[in-house]
């Protein structure tokens, strides 16, 4: 089987090298070619803003995995994180990382025996990266959270959770807030949760979620989140079990995973042979699992677990009355162990047999595929939100808008401000910006087609600035849109 291989800038080339002499030495290699390819800061100060060449592009997708280093996010210019490109590209939709307790890495929690793995989607939400300038004042980001985005991060998280035999799994959120974004990220959580009838499920509100994962971190096994609340909360996780050193990752997707520790290039450290190479060695341990290689990924994990627990340790961690180790003789501690099995800690085990790979990677696709959960839903115009760049107190934007939309379908219903209503009720004590909303409703017994709220926007355009348009619709009769505040 063949693995796109990019080792990284800064400290990537010595963990990957000293990761790739493990794997070798536990025998991975004979069912594993490493393919490198060329990704990071030497692509970027080429110009090519996408941080890998065509080649990598090519090799990655004909491959199906990628096994990364950290890589260097230019400041400025127009290159992006090369990777939230990757996993939004190849659409590996699933963040998986595993947080467990580990012999030798001293932490506030040590003391529990934390064994548990949050999944994160990887694609959605604010992580679309939509933003746009509204008027002088406003900023605008949009949250973008889908039926087949959330159904698949969800159904991977249960069958992960069923084919660990873990046995309670969380959705974290914050549905009590966002009601249609979350509320339906946690809907198709019960969803597809009610088809793992073994698995019990629990939701949690996100900040409540984080209270807990400090005072009693135990109660959780598998918590899976929406994009920005679970990258947080992942950090948080990571610092339970000793920091980001210890904290590896797995972006999974229909066709293309890629694996990477969660660190990043440590500029401070790069070239003086001192990194600590955990983070990375536990990805590709995930890769193997991923892979098929279950028994290889059981001896190198107990090989890992014996040597911390010899107190083996690089320079950011460990007991300071042993030796610290460099980068390569951190590896060879663990290289010396394999064959071995932790004594403080449960070791990791692996069914009887001879590994294979037993990944096979789907074709690839003819062109982007298009997912749907809901089909058929009757659709119909209630509505229209324009949003209005504009200095003008609310009475007077009201009044004016009123006159604008004598003789449309529609009548002003509301303004509001920063979600909150102001016209016709509200409080003197509500602080505007100049960004409104001004939300049109049926008039009475009225019907309308888009072209009828496109013609609403083009009256009023003729006094405002109308910086979007958003259609009100319901769907089967279901309000498509939020109340404002005091609506
Ligand atoms: P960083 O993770 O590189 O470093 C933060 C601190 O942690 C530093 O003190 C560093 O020495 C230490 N550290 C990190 N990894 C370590 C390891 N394996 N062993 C020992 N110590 C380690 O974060 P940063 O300084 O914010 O970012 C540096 C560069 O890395 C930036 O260009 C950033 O964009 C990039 N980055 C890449 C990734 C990635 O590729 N996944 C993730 C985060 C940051």
């Amino acid at each position: 089987m063949r693995i796109a291989l990019a080792a990284g800038d800064g400290i990537g080339p010595e963990i990957m090298a000293a990761t790739l002499r493990l794997l070798e030495a536990a025998g991975v290699t004979k069912h594993l070619e490493f393919v490198p390819v060329e990704m990071g800061a030497t692509v970027f100060a080429a110009g090519n803003t996408r941080g890998m060449t065509d080649e990598a592009v090519r090799t990655v997708e004909d491959c199906g995995i990628l096994f990364k280093g950290p890589m260097e996010t230019p400041k400025g210019g127009g290159g992006k994180s090369i990777n939230v490109t990757a996993r939004k590209i190849w659409s590996a939709y699933a963040n998986y990382r595993h947080f467990r307790t580990l012999p030798g890495v001293k932490t506030p929690f040590s003391h529990l025996d934390l064994d548990f793995a949050i999944v994160r989607e990887n694609v959605e939400d604010t992580y679309g990266g939509i933003e746009h300038r509204m008027s002088d004042d406003a900023m605008c980001g949009k949250r973008i959270i889908t039926a087949p985005g959330s159904d698949e991060v969800i159904r991977f998280t249960f069958e992960t959770a069923r084919r660990m035999g873990i046995t309670s799994v969380h959705c974290g959120h914050k549905a009590n807030i966002m009601k249609m974004t979350d509320g339906l990220f946690l809907e198709r959580f019960k969803a597809i949760g009610a088809e793992y009838p073994e698995v019990a499920l629990g939701d949690v509100i996100v900040d409540a979620l984080c209270m807990n994962l400090v005072m009693k971190p135990q109660q959780y096994r598998m918590v899976v989140l929406t994009n920005l609340q679970g990258d947080i909360v992942s950090d948080l996780a990571a610092g339970l079990v000793g920091g980001l050193g210890f904290a590896p990752s797995a972006h999974i997707g229909s066709t293309i995973s890629l694996f990477a520790a969660v660190h990043g290039t440590a500029p401070d450290l790069a070239g003086k042979g001192l990194a600590n190479p955990t983070a990375l060695v536990l990805s590709g341990l995930m890769m193997l699992r991923h892979l098929g290689l279950v028994r290889h990924a059981a001896t190198i994990e107990n090989a890992l677990l014996a040597a911390l627990e010899s107190g083996a340790h690089t320079g950011d961690f460990g007991d300071r009355s042993m030796p610290t180790l460099g980068t390569a003789d951190f590896i060879k501690a663990i290289i010396d162990r394999l064959g071995q099995e932790p004594r403080t800690v449960k070791p990791a085990s692996a069914p009887a047999g001879t590994d294979a790979v037993t990944h096979r990677r789907p074709a690839r696709p003819a062109e982007p595929v298009v997912m749907h959960t809901f089909n058929g839903l009757r659709k119909e115009i209630a509505g229209v939100d324009l949003y209005l760049d504009g200095r003008l107190p609310a009475k007077e934007t009201a009044a004016s808008l009123e006159r604008l939309c004598e003789g449309s379908p529609f009548r002003l219903l509301l303004l509001s401000c920063r979600g909150t209503q102001v016209w016709p009720r509200g409080s003197a004590f509500t602080e505007c910006v100049d960004y409104w909303r001004a939300r049109f409703e049926l008039r009475d017994g009225a019907a309308a087609a888009q072209e009828d709220a496109i013609r609403l926007l083009g009256k009023v355009a003729a006094d405002h600035v109308v910086s979007e348009y958003q259609l009100l619709r319901t769907f089967d009769g279901a309000r498509g849109w939020s109340l404002a505040q005091g609506q």
